[in-house]
């Protein structure tokens, strides 16, 4: 890449970040990360122009790369600290994890789609994310030996709560997920894990997500 395209995209990051912020995120480490990592190497060739719009956008399988303003609203939700032991359902492009990785928080990311997962392995690592731990399986499932996490993070919708990513949060974690049905709006979901058997709930907002999948393909 010659140094004038990769000025045009450090131009064009700082503008969504200006964005983001302007839509109400406040966190100074979630806008950091989003200004520094860069989202046009995980799109499409030939969809780079694109990749600093607020907009989601396709990936291999029919999937999705979240719009960067969710990425940022998830994130702050969980109020991420260095050293969290975070979960994320749904590794997609890696863009999300990355994020993680970038607030110092130890990234577990889960994709049952095999070849999503292959791709991340060898591409995270190459973009200089080597300590992003990456699982293929059904994340309803979550990752039993890595288990409790400070905070877990749904990237695809679920129809109803799944229950092992609740038995998998420590007590006093945060956990943020779609839920809703698929195909339609969801409501983006926060919840906060008191004891064993109780999670304080709060709604938080309309967001429309590829659905969360059982089972691996
Ligand atoms: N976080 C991703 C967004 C990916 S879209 C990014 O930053 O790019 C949602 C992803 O969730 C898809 O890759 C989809 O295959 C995956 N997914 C859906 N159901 C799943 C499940 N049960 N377990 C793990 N991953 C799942």
């Amino acid at each position: 890449m010659t140094n004038n395209e990769s000025l045009r995209y450090k131009g064009m990051r700082k503008r969504l970040v200006e964005q983001i912020a302007n839509r109400g995120i406040l966190s100074e480490k979630v806008l950091l990360a989003i200004g520094k990592i860069k989202r046009h190497l995980f799109v499409y060739a030939g969809s780079e122009h694109l990749a600093y719009k607020d907009i989601a956008l396709n990936i291999d399988h029919k999937q999705t790369i979240s719009q960067p303003f969710i990425v940022a609203y998830q994130t702050e939700l969980l109020d991420i600290q260095p050293r969290d032991k975070v979960l994320e359902i749904g590794t997609g492009s890696g863009y999300q994890a990355c994020v993680l990785a970038e607030m110092e928080a130890e990234v577990f990311s889960v994709e049952r789609i095999e070849k999503l997962h292959e791709k991340a392995k060898i591409f995270l690592p190459k973009i200089g994310y080597e300590a992003i731990n990456l699982h293929f399986g059904d994340g309803f499932e979550g990752w039993e030996e890595q288990a409790p996490f400070d905070k877990i993070i749904v990237t695809a919708a679920a129809e109803n709560f799944p229950a092992k990513l609740g038995e998998q949060l420590k007590i006093g974690g945060k956990m943020v997920i779609p839920i809703g049905p698929q195909g339609e709006v969801q409501k983006l979901m926060f919840y906060q894990k008191k004891d064993a058997k109780t999670f304080l709930c709060t709604e938080a907002s309309n967001v429309k997500f590829v659905p969360m999948l059982k089972g691996t393909k």
